[in-house]
């Protein structure tokens, strides 16, 4: 919605525009209200509310998460439902139902999930459960952990009505299977076998939350766990600062927090992008780098709305939706 028409329709609902620099919020309606939402704008960036977005081409994922949030639901619900599509579709070889599996043929999944007030739920090494992020909010919310694992996270799951189902693909098993012939049963890592769905999104209110869903690297060793589910490394929020997301190799966002350290230097002033950029400088500045053979990318919004992303290597991008428009946003990269 265009400014001048937020500005009419906050002189019918009454909505107050917030001063300084902070947002202006749609004053009349909390988050999970389904009355419907004007735009809100930030007064300084100008930018509209709400905003989303994620990594990758997932803007199916990305309109899922908008609609949410247009119906003044809270950016909590909006993660989760984004994520959701990309888990439920068994095309995408990297998330949920269909996922690739690790090298004994176990597709396990790896999600996590964190509110605006930094409460963190998360799921690792799931298996047989497609909505992962459904199951990371339940421990967030419903338990008093963080994070439940393996056997006893399914279980979990399955106390609380989710489904148990084969996830393994006719297609990723056919795959697995051309691996193992020649792969002499080493996990593989190079640029292409790993794409984690993380999404974050501002609401009505100006709140951040995140969440990321991936079923690992292909063929990975069984039981490892990588960045996506661990918090501070795959994402983290801080919903006075702002919020990052990663995906690529999970055992270098792990080593350099990559997540955490992006929002720690949003607070100390940095853009989204400048911050996304020095983390991706941290993994490919250490002296024993291995950068060439391997993809991490980030992408990072601020409490203005601002957004940044950026990765080692051409080839990712970044889905955005703001201001009625949902895009796929090719991102700029170190390896030139
Ligand atoms: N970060 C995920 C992992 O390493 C996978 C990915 O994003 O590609 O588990």
């Amino acid at each position: 919605m265009k400014r001048r028409n937020f500005i009419k329709n906050a002189s019918l609902t009454g909505v107050a525009l917030a001063v300084g620099n902070t947002l202006a919020h749609c004053a009349t309606n909390s988050p999970k209200d389904n009355s419907s939402s004007a735009a809100v704008i930030d007064k300084k960036t100008k930018v509209p509310l709400p905003l989303v977005i994620a990594t990758w081409d997932v803007r199916q994922s990305t309109q899922r998460a908008w609609e949410e949030l247009k119906k003044n639901s809270s950016s909590l619900d909006a993660v989760e439902q984004g994520c959701k599509i990309a888990e439920a579709d068994k095309k995408n070889q990297t998330v949920g139902n269909g996922g690739r599996p690790d090298r004994d043929g176990h597709v396990t999944l790896d999600a996590c999930i964190i509110n605006k007030n930094g409460n963190y739920g998360a799921v690792v090494d799931l298996e047989h459960i497609t909505h992962a992020i459904s199951v990371a909010r339940k421990v967030m919310e419903d338990t008093p952990h963080c994070i439940l694992a393996g056997k006893g996270a399914e279980k979990f799951a399955l106390e609380n009505g989710f489904k148990a189902e084969n996830l393994l693909t006719e297609a990723s098993k056919k795959e697995w299977e051309a691996w193992k012939t020649k792969s002499n049963y080493h996990p593989k890592i190079n640029i292409e076998n790993h794409d984690t769905i993380g999404i974050l999104a501002m609401d009505n209110n100006g709140d951040i939350s995140g969440a990321c869903t991936t079923s690992g690297l292909a063929y990975k060793m069984a039981g490892r766990v990588g960045d996506s589910p661990i918090i501070g490394a795959g994402l983290f929020v801080d919903n006075e600062v702002g919020a990052a997301v990663a995906t690529g190799l999970g055992e270098e966002v792990l080593k350099t927090v990559g997540s955490f350290l992006i929002v720690e230097l949003m607070r100390q002033g940095k853009t989204p992008q400048e911050a996304c950029e020095e983390a991706i400088g941290r993994i490919v500045n250490k002296p024993d780098s291995n950068y060439k053979n391997f993809q991490v990318g980030y992408i990072a919004m601020n409490k203005k709305g601002e957004t940044g992303f950026y990765a080692i290597h051409k080839g990712f991008s970044m889905s955005k939706f703001n201001d009625d428009k949902n895009e796929n946003l090719p991102s700029d990269y170190y390896v030139k």
